[in-house]
């Protein structure tokens, strides 16, 4: 399993920045056969951001998707248009999703099958909120955002298609990131609930307030398949030397 580095955007840059920034990166050497790199800019800058990206093999993904195939859905973006746009990937389920524009389990899992039905490989975001890591709700926040895959219809098939973002909501965009050793354990935590529920092979990554300073000891963790990188994926510098962080 190759360690994947997943550089989420969010809703920031311009033409010109992303320019700056692609550029920037492919200035600096790297051998990226060893690492699985995508890319998450916002959907207007997707086909511009693969196509600055020529043929290196890296990928982009969608931040986001539908639950419908196509039609009026103002606003939304279908999972074949990601396709047209050449994604393989997409995000679902990120914090600032559930909690900033409200969308609940139920539909995060509607989002995951869309994608799989259209064979982008979704990134199944999940994780507790401050409040829920105080009243010690980490394990059952945890247990019911895979569960709402897992209960669809073969939800252990198309789980197991998927990868696992642990990002706990109060690391990330604090600048706060979770303890290597904790991240190690939550991840040990959700490997052994995947496999009792026969899901496997499941890349299982860390997200939150990720930076050069603390990559390198969390992919030491053989628990951890990779990170998914906010704030520090918008400097060059910063992105290339956590990717730089392993051999
Ligand atoms: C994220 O956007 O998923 C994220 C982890 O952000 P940051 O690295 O800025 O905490």
């Amino acid at each position: 399993m190759k360690p994947i580095f997943a550089a989420n955007w969010k809703m920031n840059g311009s033409l010109e920045s992303i320019n700056q920034l692609i550029s920037s990166l492919l200035s600096q050497s790297l051998n990226s056969i060893a690492r699985e790199v995508i890319i998450f800019p916002p959907s207007p800058y997707l086909l511009h951001t693969k196509k600055l990206l020529g043929n290196i093999n890296w990928y982009v993904g969608g931040q986001n998707l539908s639950n419908f195939d196509q039609g009026a859905y103002t606003g939304e973006v279908a999972a074949s248009m990601l396709r047209d746009l050449g994604c393989g990937y997409v995000l679902v389920g990120h914090s600032e999703r559930r909690h900033v524009i409200g969308e609940s389990c139920e539909l995060v899992a509607q989002k995951f099958h869309k994608a799989i039905q259209h064979k982008l490989i979704p990134i199944l975001c999940i994780g507790e909120t401050l409040d829920e890591r105080n009243a010690k709700e980490t394990y059952n926040v945890i247990d019911k955002q895979l569960r709402s895959v897992l209960d669809l219809p073969t939800g252990a098939e198309i789980l197991s298609k998927g990868i696992v973002a642990y990002e706990p909501v109060w690391a990330i965009g604090t600048g706060i990131a979770a303890k290597p050793n904790d991240v190690a354990n939550l991840h040990g935590y959700i490997r052994t609930w995947l496999l009792e529920n026969k899901v496997e092979d499941v890349p299982i990554i860390y997200g939150g307030s990720v930076t050069p300073d603390n990559a390198h000891e969390l992919l030491l963790k053989p628990e951890i398949n990779g990170v998914l990188v906010g704030g520090a994926s918008l400097d060059a510098n910063k992105f290339m030397e956590i990717l730089k962080c392993i051999n």
